[in-house]
């Protein structure tokens, strides 16, 4: 057990809250902007997702191809159609790309109505968000590592991924203080290998039925790394502890308190995606979680807030900082 990681369990007072992909709901997702707003807002974490280039840097980006639809090339054009894979641009050749905003008009525009666009903006590198943070020492990077089973040539190795993204941890010292997460079990046993130190968050998405997309729960899924499994009894926290996990990440849809007091009683931390309406905050806090994942983490403070508890341990008690 990675003892830094304790910092992140819940207590009587404080629940974590993660801003997902830096704070999506308010800024351009996994961009420098998005990771400065998470940090004035007083969070103490943030998600991000990893990818890497074809000279290999780790950077921060979600899709395994350019998005059209958060996109713009260097004329400031949106893409027409989704651009090349990340894999086989280089950093330099990513810095042309311009991914400060929605497309307009898109269905994931319409999602995040609030998202304040700012053109101009570039993909990080991971070694641009450790700098930043590196300063500050109660605050944690949950990194996601985007690796895809079901279609494995759409990035690099699992373990090339993991060494590129420790590269840049070392670096800069953050290894006790990140927790590296995906939905790619593959990906966690070659952090297992290369880096026991770094706290490890499996994510889980059950299908139920066809829906929803994207889920890595199902019988003979390619996404557990071997691993037959099924959701029934607890055997999800059941698996994370066996595999010397140390928190387990499910949908938030998919969980309930029993999973939780479960997870718990196996001495793993709860961490849920991606919450973002007010009941269901209120509805994680009252199962248990350790941590929440959203796009709008001063929605998560205000909900916690209103009911005496904290995001911190060093958080005013209580407030919420102005949006
Ligand atoms: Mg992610």
């Amino acid at each position: 057990m990675s003892g830094r990681i304790e910092a992140l369990r819940r207590t009587a007072d404080v629940v974590h809250v993660f801003g997902h992909r830096g704070a999506r709901g308010v800024y351009a997702e996994n961009t420098m902007t998005g990771f400065q707003y998470a940090i004035d807002i007083g969070l103490d974490a943030i998600e991000v997702d990893v990818l890497a280039s074809r000279d290999g840097v780790a950077v921060l980006t979600h899709n395994p191809r350019l998005w059209r639809d958060i996109t713009r090339d260097m004329r400031g054009d949106w893409l027409v159609k989704d651009g090349p894979l990340v894999r086989n641009l280089s950093f330099h050749g990513l810095q042309s790309y311009d991914v400060g905003g929605i497309r307009p008009g898109s269905a994931y525009a319409a999602l995040f109505p609030e998202q304040t666009g700012m053109p101009g903006l570039r993909i990080p590198s991971l070694a641009d968000l450790c700098d930043l943070i590196a300063p500050l020492p109660e605050f944690w990077l949950n990194i996601e590592i985007k690796s895809f089973a079901a279609d494995p040539l759409a990035t690099a190795s699992p373990e090339e991924l993991t060494a590129m993204t420790l590269r840049p941890l070392r670096e800069f010292g953050l290894e006790e203080r990140t927790v590296v997460q995906s939905f790619d079990w593959r990906v966690l046993r070659a952090f297992r290998v290369a880096a026991p130190q770094v706290a490890r968050s499996y994510l889980t998405q059950i299908r139920h039925g066809r829906e929803p997309v994207g889920a890595n729960i199902f019988p003979n899924s390619p996404w557990l790394d071997g691993l037959a499994l099924s959701p029934a009894d607890g055997a999800l926290p059941q698996a994370v502890a066996d595999l010397g996990g140390q928190v387990w990440c499910p949908y938030f849809g998919d969980v309930t308190e029993q999973d939780v007091t479960r997870a718990h009683d196996l001495g793993l931390l709860v961490n849920v995606w991606t919450v973002n309406e007010v009941p269901d905050f209120h509805r994680m806090v009252d199962i248990g979680v350790d941590g929440i994942i959203t796009d709008y983490p001063v929605r998560a403070q205000q909900v916690l807030a209103g009911r005496g508890l904290r995001w911190r341990h060093d958080a005013p008690m209580p407030s919420v900082a102005p949006h």
